[in-house]
């Protein structure tokens, strides 16, 4: 059987505030001794996405702009699939274009007066300050395709109008550890693991998944997997959720993530 271990990156393997992952890396190192694949299933972009793949050694498929696209190393699978051609991956495109997205919180933005903030109206530099991230990181950050990350500068209770707008201009919305994200309708992570796992299933026949978030933009994930697992957040506590079989870590975010994969995978 062929375990495949679904993980959110912010707030999950990587610290919500420092983005490290250190306490994970042992851990990481068994998983790909034991050809376990890592699959990064995130709202952070294709060019994060990159960065991260080479800092950690991961040679997975992953999952960028919150189940927007689905992009695959050539030749990772035995068979041939429906796909885009993109450097050396196979892109499998589910959400609708930056462009249009920006556009739609724009009109938001003009009907309603709220306060929003996407990533493509900072500069870099603004996305490092408010992000805590780099100016290089930054770049990355606001490199989207498929999702728009926002800051969101009103009352709690707004945010209902907000999420109605958006889905009435035919989008969906979430929100992760730090930003509302807008994305295409039909897209989330869950239905872009689901991809994943069939064409997993395809190549092993007998897969077990295994999926680990944080936040609300998890929720599609760990519905999706067959053994859903969450960490605690920087409040010490944990997303408000109840799935049955969902395992919840006693470790907050890096430290959580080595707790599910201990607890659930054969790595020693
Ligand atoms: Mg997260």
């Amino acid at each position: 059987m062929k375990q495949v271990l679904f993980t959110d990156l912010d707030g999950t393997l990587l610290d919500l505030y420092d983005y490290s992952y250190d306490v994970a890396l042992p851990t990481l190192e068994a998983l790909k001794l034991r050809n376990i694949p890592v699959v990064f299933c995130t709202a952070k972009t294709f060019a994060e996405n990159k960065y991260y793949r080479k800092e950690l050694g991961i040679e997975d498929p992953f999952i960028v702009d919150n189940g927007g696209a689905i992009f695959i190393p050539d030749n990772y699978f035995s068979f041939g699939f429906e796909c885009k051609k993109k450097d050396n991956y196979c892109v499998v495109e589910l959400g609708a274009s930056y462009a249009e997205l920006r556009g739609a919180l724009k009109e938001i933005r003009e009907e309603t007066g709220f306060k929003i903030t996407g990533f493509g109206d900072m500069t870099a530099e603004e996305v490092a300050a408010n992000a805590n991230l780099s100016v290089d990181k930054a770049k990355l950050a606001k490199d989207k395709q498929y999702n728009e990350s926002f800051i969101f500068d009103e009352q709690k209770e707004k945010e209902t109008i907000l999420f109605e707008k958006i889905r009435e201009k035919g989008f969906n919305s979430t929100h992760g550890g730090r930003y509302y994200g807008i994305h295409g309708k039909n897209v989330d992570k869950g239905k872009a693991v689901k991809i994943l796992t069939e064409l997993f299933e395809k190549e092993y026949e007998e897969v077990k998944t295994i999926g680990v978030g944080d936040s609300k933009n998890d929720i599609p994930m760990l519905k999706a997997v067959e053994q859903p697992a969450i960490v605690k957040n920087k409040k010490g506590a944990w997303l408000d959720i109840s799935l049955s079989n969902l395992y919840k870590a006693k470790g907050e975010g890096p430290e959580g993530w080595v707790e599910v994969v201990e607890k659930f995978i054969w790595i020693y």
